[in-house]
């Protein structure tokens, strides 16, 4: 067949996790806990297995999580959104990113992406006839230049996507950043797909700023959540869509029939477990004594450290070490030292190389300890 994707090889993510796995090497590629979920939500979850709740749910998922989430948002970001015209609970986030453009991208329509950007963005709009129009943003700040954005808008600029806080950079949106982005688009009829799967992490007291907080945002986003990062849970592929409802009612014309619906014994888990706010609000205090302690360590390697304020990722540089591509610096560090990252060129629609690597420390302290004792041998 012709190929709707040329030019498109296998997600890093796979390729990393494989050569980890060949290598034996320590996994801190991919971005997934090494360590279990809270105990109570697995009991729950098979408690409604075996109170029968193993059938469809209905189609834009179970109204009592729906219900559940609506209050976190108006809780978290004072923001209304109404559970039955507004939430759609899906297949993780990566389906809610795909259907959200499925829904409103025509062919010629343009994309703005921040890059490094999550790798599913740019496939899923070229499938869809759409154009990629990324912004190259660079390291140590990876900084948005809010004046050269203006000159990219044409007539055809149909949506923009954000990602905050950020994956692979760690960085997250300041408060100049969304007053900018408001300015950006007061008087078009641009659309914002906000990927906010890292919410719960940010660090240093930084408060997470949603796009659900500011009206003239949340009027014309599609935001994305995903289970997989709130409960330690990436496996379980569950996330979910809020939208106003003139954009939820095109999301789930294609959502059902895209998965129609979602896994149901989960969902009334889930939902029964999230009525106790204190499952998730602890996130940031518990992924940030995991940064503090691999930025410290990381900091006796060789390495450089980036910037890390949100996120599971710490990103570092080793331009000042040796003149590898990212790509083959990532095999080297496999093959020598034993620990598996992510080249942070594989984000860039160009593959632009500044020799930096990701690290997830989403891990016990013990893989971490053992982790960085490798790479102390670099
Ligand atoms: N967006 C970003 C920025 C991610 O890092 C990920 C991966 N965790 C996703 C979306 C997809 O989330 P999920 O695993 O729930 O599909
Ligand atoms: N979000 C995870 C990461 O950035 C992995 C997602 C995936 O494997 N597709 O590492």
């Amino acid at each position: 067949i012709q190929s709707k994707l040329p030019g498109v090889g296998t997600t890093i993510f796979s390729v990393m996790s494989k050569l980890a796995e060949e290598y034996n090497a320590i996994n801190l590629s991919q971005g997934f806990p090494d360590y279990e979920c809270d105990p109570k939500l697995i009991s729950l979850i098979t408690d409604s297995m075996k109170m029968g709740y193993n059938q469809y749910a209905p189609m834009p998922g179970l109204p009592a999580l729906r219900t559940i989430l609506a209050e976190k948002v108006s809780t978290l970001y004072q923001a209304s959104y109404d559970p039955d015209t507004e939430i759609t609970i899906t297949a993780g986030g990566t389906q809610a990113i795909f259907t959200a453009l499925a829904c409103c991208i025509n062919p010629g329509d343009e994309v703005i992406i921040f890059e490094p950007a999550y790798d599913s963005y740019a496939p899923a709009i070229k499938l869809l006839g759409g154009l990629v129009k990324p912004v190259e943003l660079s390291p140590p700040d990876y900084e948005i230049d809010w004046e050269m954005i203006k000159k990219l808008l044409t007539v055809n600029t149909k949506m923009i996507i954000l990602n905050n806080p950020q994956n692979p950079t760690g960085c997250i949106w300041s408060e100049k950043d969304m007053q900018a982005l408001i300015r950006l688009i007061k008087d078009t009829d641009i659309l914002i797909l906000s990927d906010e799967v890292y919410e719960h992490i940010t660090f240093d007291e930084q408060d997470h700023k949603s796009v659900a907080l500011y009206p003239e945002l949340k009027e014309r986003s599609f935001i994305v959540a995903s289970f997989g990062k709130l409960l330690h849970a990436t496996g379980w592929k569950l996330g979910y869509c809020m939208a106003p409802d003139y954009l939820m009612k095109e999301f789930r014309k294609v959502h059902q029939f895209n998965v129609f619906s979602v896994n149901t014994p989960m969902q009334v888990g889930i939902a029964n477990y999230l009525k106790d706010p204190d499952t998730y609000t602890g996130l940031s205090a518990f992924f940030q004594q995991k940064r503090d302690l691999f930025r410290d360590m990381m900091g006796k390697t060789k390495f450089k450290l980036l910037p890390c304020k949100g996120s599971y990722f710490q990103c570092v540089t080793y331009s000042h070490l040796d003149d590898l591509k990212d790509t083959d610096m990532a095999v080297k560090l496999i093959k020598t030292c034993g620990v598996a990252s992510i080249p942070v060129s594989a984000f860039y629609t160009k593959n632009t190389d500044h020799h930096v690597l990701r690290f997830c420390f989403a891990k016990k302290q013990e893989t971490l300890e053992k982790a960085v004792e490798r790479l102390m041998k670099l």
